[in-house]
């Protein structure tokens, strides 16, 4: 393909007109199986010497046009479309680690990873060191030699937080690990983590990628730069495999050979696919990210300044605001805008936000980001209630604050949603 632009990429990577039929959009391929030309061409693509489609489990047409597609849209080498986010993160470090194993990551991250990184992967002796600061010298103090990988989110819930993803990847890079970067919330619209240097790109595509909370979904987007052999840290991609006669997967696919290993191994066994009807969900979600994700950023921007004036609002933690600590970051990061999401406080605490989220209308509230309609939680008395208040504050989800994922409608009638809740 030619150099496109970002819009164009965003409508055509990975899809032509279906060679069968001339659809012009993706077809749904709902089929669990692929018929083989004859014996030679079976072997061929069980022994991993020829592409081809044997079962969804492990490839399908239609999420091979959504993998397709969010790589160029990242500029990466190659992309694996999963079940969810956290099926995507499951098996990156299922193909990174070994039992007994580390990686680093700092605490400005989905809940629910926080849960999966410290709960569900002890089962699997994989250990999660959490870094002090979320910042550069705070990954770098965590790293050990058991470290095998940091991971990070581009700009990181709860709202607010951009990291410094050059920084950091060049600590990770000294250490002879990658950086991996859930680029949820910015969507590669707002922020291209590879250019930075990370190495691995993770999305929860069930939120901007799809943008329409409809559909789940994950993806893995490998930038095809970690040399894997350059130690023994990563013998899934390094070493002979024996499901696979002795290949070396790093050695056979090069540079996409980290999201083949996922796939060939990682998907193969651990199963997390996604449905096709789901990919197609995805694609057609994807076609208008650049429209969404520019009024995304700017309807945000227009509440955020507006709550900022607000007399029942005592702060406001968005990277687009002039204020913010993250402003500086968010120009180089996220030049296009700071996201959707960000958080408030309201003055009176814990009743007052239980005022707010009861009081309010056109938003509506739950517990999702990435919708075309504007969300509205109040983690205290729900993501976070199982937490005392010191755990509260100490994950910024504190008694008064508010997280808000802002849509597509017009930012006026948000804006008066929100200050008629508030004054109640
Ligand atoms: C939602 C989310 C996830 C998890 O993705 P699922 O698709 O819900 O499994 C991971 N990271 C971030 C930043 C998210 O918002």
């Amino acid at each position: 393909m030619p150099e496109y632009s970002f819009d164009t990429l965003s409508i055509h990577a990975g899809a032509k007109p279906d060679p069968a039929t001339g659809a012009r959009t993706t077809p749904i391929y709902q089929t669990t199986s692929f018929v083989f030309d004859d014996v030679d061409h079976a072997a061929s693509l069980f022994n991993l010497q020829q592409f081809g489609n044997i079962y969804t489990r492990i490839t399908n047409p239609t999420t091979a046009v959504l993998e397709e597609r969010v790589a160029a849209l990242e500029g990466g080498a190659a992309g694996l479309a999963t079940a969810s986010g956290h099926g995507a993160q499951l098996l990156i470090f299922h193909t990174l680690l070994q039992p007994g194993d580390h990686f680093v990551a700092c605490k400005k991250l989905y809940g629910g990873s926080i849960t999966q990184f410290s709960q569900s992967f002890q089962k699997f002796d994989w250990h999660v060191d959490w870094a002090e600061t979320p910042d550069a010298a705070g990954i770098k103090a965590a790293i050990t030699p058991k470290t095998k990988a940091v991971f990070i989110e581009s700009l990181a819930n709860p709202g607010g937080v951009i990291m410094d993803i050059e920084a950091i990847a060049k600590v990770a890079h000294e250490a002879g690990v990658p950086l991996i970067v859930d680029n949820t919330l910015a969507s590669p619209y707002l922020c291209q983590p590879i250019k930075h240097g990370a190495d691995i790109v993770v999305h929860s595509a069930t939120k901007f990628l799809g943008g329409h909370g409809n559909s789940m979904g994950g993806i893995i987007v490998d930038a095809g730069t970690f040399d894997w052999s350059a130690s023994d840290k990563y013998p899934s991609l390094s070493q002979p495999n024996e499901a696979y006669h002795g290949m070396k997967l790093h050695e056979t696919f090069g540079n996409i050979a980290f999201a083949i290993t996922c796939r060939v191994i990682g998907l193969r066994d651990l199963g997390p696919a996604i449905s096709p009807f789901n990919s197609f969900m995805l694609i057609t979600g994807i076609e208008t990210l650049p429209l969404r994700m520019q009024r995304h950023s700017e309807n945000a921007l227009k509440v955020a300044e507006f709550l900022e004036s607000h007399k029942e609002v005592s702060w406001v933690s968005y990277a687009g605001l002039k204020n913010s600590p993250y402003y500086d970051a968010h120009r180089k990061y996220c030049p296009k805008g700071a996201g959707a999401v960000f958080t408030f406080g309201v003055k009176g605490g814990y009743e007052a936000g239980v005022k707010l989220v009861n009081g309010i209308e056109l938003f509506s509230h739950l517990a999702n980001v990435g919708d075309t309609r504007s969300l509205i939680i109040h983690p205290a008395s729900t993501t976070h209630r199982q937490l005392n208040e010191a755990q509260q504050e100490a994950a910024g989800a504190g008694p008064d604050v508010i997280r808000l994922s802002v849509g597509l409608e017009d930012a006026a009638d948000l804006i008066a949603d929100l200050d008629k809740a508030l004054k109640g």
